[in-house]
């Protein structure tokens, strides 16, 4: 064991400080029984595991995500067991195959893993021919696992490396993922290439926030940089999950009559028109809304981290239910979506099922559901007008564009940035368009600026005493919404006093 890497970063990356969704990706990858969930369990330490009902205590044949603590390292980490598939048939294994290739092309960075004991086993070399032929881009780190009875003689720890170059991947490193050996290696080993990866995305990040152009005369609104995180969120049984499948449009979510394997994989990654979508958490809601069948409630808390690391809330409803309910949503629902407003985030309704309301209710039509749900929300969730509604039928596969197209709409609004010099120009207009009652009490606003985009976050700077009031403050929330399109959005306005 080497020590290294401790000397030379005078300011480390506080990993502990990014959101989860950010965090670059690690998929560990090998042949059965090198160790690969041993080392996962290791690495999530068991908590936030996204998967459950392992079919059997052998073959591991979901693929599990979950946030890996190393030190003070933090990484995404998938436990992938498809490349078994490669060598057999069967349908899941097939199936099951093609989903590694799909995980494999969304990851970042990947551990091989090998058995120290075995050498180079054939299987081996076809995972790395596989690798090389699917992600030619991803250099793995190659682990020897299963090492904790070789490090006592470092001869036969040296032989077992020199064997294992053979992969022709570089040096590997010596772990035991059963009792923890070597985990400072692998730290050594991943801390520069993860510390890379962040500064590079964070530095992204940082052009984007601070490119805003004052005199462009168009609404600044990134396309590309910034994947969208979106969570699909709602109470059991609404149909998330057939959703999820209409949106990836791929085998990724497996539903299929093998016991054990209908939710165990979900991607958290997808691709629409360019643009790529993270799905926050989907697999923790899915089998948490399971768990809770019958009580019929979300989990608050856990609602609160997930919906944090979402920039869109997709709140999925049924249409059946909201017939037989004669109300849009149920307290849960409500909850949360009154909490995803109030967190800042851009709220999607979908109301799904709509094909079991055709031609059969009289007394609440397809068209009533359509006209009282945008009624009923905003009722419900007075302070942003305009929440956008969309109408589906998941199971008909119909609504994946839809959903799509208004979420990224949302998105866009929700990224908007509006240049200084044309809020002001806005904001004469406006203040001369109100009456107020009391000329003494209108507000002297000098000028007006938008400090942050994701929600738009606005400061107004009022002159002398004259504070705005919460009507002002409607008012002009209401003005900048029908002004700029920002319908739909939680928009935050903030005032400070100048002189
Ligand atoms: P996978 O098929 O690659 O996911 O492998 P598993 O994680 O299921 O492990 C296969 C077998 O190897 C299990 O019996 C583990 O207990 C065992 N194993 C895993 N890691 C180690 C290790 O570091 N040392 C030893 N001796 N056995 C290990
Ligand atoms: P989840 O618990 O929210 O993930 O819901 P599921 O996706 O498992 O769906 C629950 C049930 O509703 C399943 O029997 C689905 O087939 C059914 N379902 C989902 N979407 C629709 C839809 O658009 N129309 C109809 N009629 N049924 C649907």
């Amino acid at each position: 064991v080497t020590l290294r890497g401790f000397c030379t970063r005078a300011a480390p990356l506080d990993f502990t400080q990014i959101q989860i969704t950010r965090l670059p990706t690690v998929v560990i990858l090998g042949r059965p029984n090198v160790g690969k969930s041993a080392l996962f369990n290791r690495l999530i330490r068991r908590r936030e595991a996204l998967v459950y009902n392992t079919p059997d205590d052998h073959v591991t044949r979901d693929i599990r995500e979950g946030v890996a603590k190393l030190g003070d390292l933090r990484f995404r980490v998938l436990d992938s067991a498809g490349l078994e598939a490669e060598a057999s048939s069967g349908s899941i294994l097939h199936r099951t195959a093609s989903m590694t290739a799909n995980v494999l092309a969304r990851s970042n960075f990947a551990l091989f893993l090998t058995d120290a004991r075995a050498g180079v086993h054939p299987l081996d070399l076809e995972v790395g021919k596989w690798l090389r032929k699917h992600a030619p881009q991803i250099k793995p780190i190659v682990a020897m696992n299963k090492s904790e009875s070789l490090f006592d003689a470092n001869d036969s720890l040296a032989t077992a490396a020199n064997e294992i170059c053979r992969l022709g991947f570089g040096d590997p490193i010596a772990i035991s993922a059963e009792t923890g050996l070597g985990m400072h290696e692998l730290y050594v080993s991943l801390r520069p290439l993860l510390e890379d990866y962040m500064l590079r995305v964070l530095n992204d990040e940082g052009d984007h926030e601070n490119s805003h152009d004052e005199d462009s005369s168009n609404l600044d609104v990134d396309k590309s940089k910034l994947p969208l995180q979106l969570a699909i969120v709602g109470r059991p049984n609404v149909g998330k999950s057939t959703l999820l499948n209409a949106l990836l449009q791929e085998d990724r979510v497996l539903v299929g009559p093998e016991a054990g394997l209908t939710r165990d994989a979900i991607r958290t990654q997808f691709e629409f028109q360019g643009r790529t979508i993270y799905l926050v958490d989907t697999a923790g809601w899915l089998q948490r809304t399971k768990q809770e069948k019958g009580a019929a409630s979300l989990s608050i808390m856990q609602s609160r981290k997930s919906l944090l690391r979402a920039h869109i809330i997709a709140l999925v409803l049924d249409a059946e239910e909201i017939v037989n309910a004669k109300r849009s949503m149920k307290h849960a629902e409500v909850v949360i979506a009154r909490r995803a407003v109030e967190e800042g985030r851009g709220l999607v309704v979908i109301v799904n099922k709509m094909d079991l309301l055709r031609g059969k209710h009289k007394s609440l039509s397809y068209e009533k559901v359509m006209e009282a749900v945008p009624q009923e929300i905003q009722t419900i969730i007075p302070q942003v007008t305009g929440i956008p509604v969309v109408f589906i039928s998941a199971l008909e596969g119909r609504g994946r564009s839809t959903v799509l197209n208004q979420v990224i709409d949302t998105y866009e609004k929700w990224c908007s940035r509006l240049p200084t010099a044309r809020l002001n120009r806005w904001l004469q207009k406006v203040m001369s368009r109100h009456s107020w009652k009391d000329q003494a009490a209108q507000p002297k606003v000098k000028y007006f600026t938008q400090v942050k985009a994701r929600p738009p976050t606005f400061v107004a700077f009022v002159r002398g005493k004259t504070q705005l009031s919460q009507t002002d403050i409607r008012f002009l929330t209401k003005s900048l919404k029908e002004d700029f399109d920002l319908g739909g959005i939680p928009i935050r306005i903030m005032q400070r006093s100048v002189t």
